[in-house]
């Protein structure tokens, strides 16, 4: 285990403390009004002990990727509690590096075409196998042309910092479609789709062998289930649920729906996927796949995973919990990508605001 310690002063340290607990009760727990608050997650821990005038904090992590991930979940959910940009100072962690551990400068070894809309890249990544690999999706982050590329940095208080102006980075979520230990390679596919500013989408279609980017992660689980699983994606979805079909047993009781423009997007995912085609109307105005959702009823055992456009999510979202009255712990309904406005769709906000 690799450590770290720092402490927090600030007049409303416990109160903050107290909120951030009460909104992740699944990681965070508390003894007393006045802590120790102890929060666990594959990645590590820590400990947060109220002292005479400040709460004292002990981090541990798995390894270095765990112990920067720890450090930057308490720097920024105490940042955002109080509105402030407060420093930190930490001690015990020797591996006092600017780059981040979960950063990497990876390298296009081809980029080709795999169906009317989709384009495939191999990325070479140094040291991949030091990453969390088996997880499912990373930012990667486009450095603007011809200028030589800042990457992000971690800040001594334990937090990241971004370069600015004409050194800003186009940053986007993207899945790891596959990962080659072997050869030290990933591979990434995009969707094409129409759009005048710079896109990631675009510079797929136009990256050349050697051409670098950076990666930063990855994260998250590949979606899955011991009872009924629903998987619901469109394109943008279709590497996630590729990889979810390599993963699941033969016997599984899994139902696909996959919306994409027509028979020439389709791909084979060597499972049995009920495609439901656009015909030419523009991504992001049916209704098809929240239609196919209504369509459908629960059940006890039923897990639903989504990813998909803001519209179809909110529908799709609204209907697994108020009609369907699935438990959080029972669907994964996420917005990949919003008609209309360019990079991340911001997550809403499960932090309690200020009293
Ligand atoms: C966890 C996660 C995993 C993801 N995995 C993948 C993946 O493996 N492959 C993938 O292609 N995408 C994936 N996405 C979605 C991707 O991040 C977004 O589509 C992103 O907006 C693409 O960036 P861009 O620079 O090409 O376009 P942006 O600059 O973000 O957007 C420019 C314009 O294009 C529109 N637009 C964006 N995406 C689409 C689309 N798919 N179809 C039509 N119009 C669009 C926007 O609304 C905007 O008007 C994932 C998203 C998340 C949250």
């Amino acid at each position: 285990m690799l450590q770290a310690t720092t402490r927090l002063s600030h007049p409303e340290a416990i109160e903050v403390m107290h909120r951030f607990q009460q909104d992740h009760p699944e990681f965070i727990t508390v003894d007393s009004a006045t802590g120790p608050w102890r929060m666990v997650i594959p990645a590590g821990s820590f400990m947060v002990r109220s002292e005479e005038d400040h709460l004292s904090v002990h981090a541990e992590g798995v390894d270095a990727i765990g112990l920067s991930y720890l450090k930057l979940i308490f720097v920024d959910h105490i940042r955002e509690y109080l509105e402030e940009d407060i420093e930190f100072v930490w001690s015990g962690d020797e591996t006092d590096t600017k780059e981040p551990p979960f950063f990497r400068q990876i390298t296009v070894v081809w980029s080709k075409r795999l169906t009317r809309s989709m384009q495939r890249v191999r990325f070479a990544v140094p040291d991949l196998e030091l990453l969390q690999h088996t997880e499912l999706h990373v930012r990667l982050l486009l450095p603007p042309k011809d200028r030589t590329p800042v990457w992000p940095w971690m800040t001594a208080s334990g937090g990241m910092a971004w370069p600015q102006g004409d050194d800003a980075l186009l940053a986007r979520i993207y899945t790891l479609r596959s990962v080659d230990l072997v050869a030290g390679e990933v591979e990434i596919d995009f969707v094409l789709h129409a759009c005048d500013a710079p896109s990631a989408g675009a510079w797929s279609m136009l990256c050349q062998p050697g051409d670098v980017a950076g990666m930063l992660g990855p994260s998250g689980h590949i979606p899955t289930a011991s009872g009924r699983l629903l998987l619901i994606g469109d394109e943008t979805a279709l590497p996630a649920i590729a990889r979810a079909c390599e993963a699941l047993p033969e016997d599984a009781d899994c139902e696909i729906l996959i919306e994409v423009n027509g028979p020439e997007d389709e791909m084979d995912l060597g499972w049995p996927v009920n495609w439901l085609h656009r015909n030419g109307a523009p991504a992001g105005t049916t209704s098809l796949l929240a239609d196919a959702v209504r369509a459908r009823e629960p059940s006890e055992d039923l897990y639903v995973w989504a990813g998909v456009e803001f519209g179809a999510f909110k529908d799709i979202r609204k209907h697994v919990r108020s009609v369907w009255n699935l438990p959080r712990k029972q669907h994964s309904v996420v917005a990949y990508w919003r008609s209309g406005s360019a990079g991340d769709v911001p997550e809403e906000s499960h932090h309690k605001k200020k009293a």
